[in-house]
């Protein structure tokens, strides 16, 4: 079986993005910013080299779409355990329902058995890609897993609920994507680092795949969040009440 990992560039967690100004407006200031793979895509990478490692999976290709700068992602990717990187050059970043008729076009060209993507990216925060992908390929799918195993023609999920954990069985070919507990990405060593480095990385463009671009939405403003206003300091719990009760908040 072939695994599929989506792997998005994004702004490092550790990074505060800030606006400037822009055409009259506010715009985000990505100038000399670190950028990494998203963190849920490398927990994502992780599952998919230990089910590799396992033998329940034969092939694990990393797969990243937009500008030609994340090389660097699939480059760490390869780093991290990924057999193949397949990069789709696409600018600007296509919004989830283009990126997943992308990764189905590969999923589909790959054979690929299984698709790990990871819940959401910290950059757009959508958490829709597997969703729609699983729908596009008519696939089923396990959002939000904390474990995975894979059992003859299914794959066993613990799937991460608000009301607990629940276990899923989904017929592969299936989508599935990470939840944060899933598993802990190893650190690539550095003689894997620079393996990665002498690695070819695969590139398609949207017309050699044959898809055009549909933008569902664009985005209209952006502004600072409104600055938190000062607190007070109360003496006693009677004077909080007493505050609380002047203010509304209870009765
Ligand atoms: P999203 O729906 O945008 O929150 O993204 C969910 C997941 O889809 C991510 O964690 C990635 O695994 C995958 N994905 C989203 N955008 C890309 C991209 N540009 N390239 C590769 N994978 C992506």
């Amino acid at each position: 079986m072939k695994i599929i990992v989506g792997v998005k560039r994004v702004v490092d967690y550790n990074v505060k993005v800030r606006l400037k100004q822009d055409n009259g407006g506010l715009a985000l200031d990505l100038d000399n910013l670190k950028m990494s793979m998203n963190p849920f895509d490398e927990i994502a990478l992780e599952e998919a080299v230990r089910l590799r490692e396992k033998g329940a999976a034969r092939e694990v290709i990393a797969v990243s779409v937009g500008s030609p700068a994340a090389q660097n992602v699939l480059r760490a990717a390869l780093a991290a355990g990924a057999d193949r990187a397949v990069q789709i050059i696409a600018e600007p970043m296509p919004q989830p329902l283009d990126i997943a008729r992308i990764l189905g076009k590969i999923a589909q060209m790959e054979q690929a058995g299984l698709v790990l993507l990871g819940k959401q990216a910290i950059d757009d925060d959508s958490n829709q890609t597997g969703q729609i992908l699983a729908g596009l390929l008519g696939w089923g799918q396990a959002s939000f897993a904390s474990a995975v195993a894979i059992k003859g023609e299914e794959a066993v999920v613990e799937r991460e609920t608000d009301s607990g954990v629940e276990t899923v069985a989904v017929r592969l070919p299936a989508v599935i994507t990470a939840d944060l507990r899933l598993n802990e990405p190893r650190y690539a060593s550095l003689a894997n680092i620079m393996q990665a480095r002498k690695k070819p990385i695969e590139q398609h463009s949207l017309a050699e795949l044959g898809i055009v671009p549909h933008p569902q939405w664009q985005v209209l403003a952006l502004n600072y969040p409104p600055a938190r206003k000062a607190g007070i300091k109360l003496d006693s719990v009677e004077a909080l009440l007493a505050r609380l009760r002047a203010d509304r908040v209870i009765n």
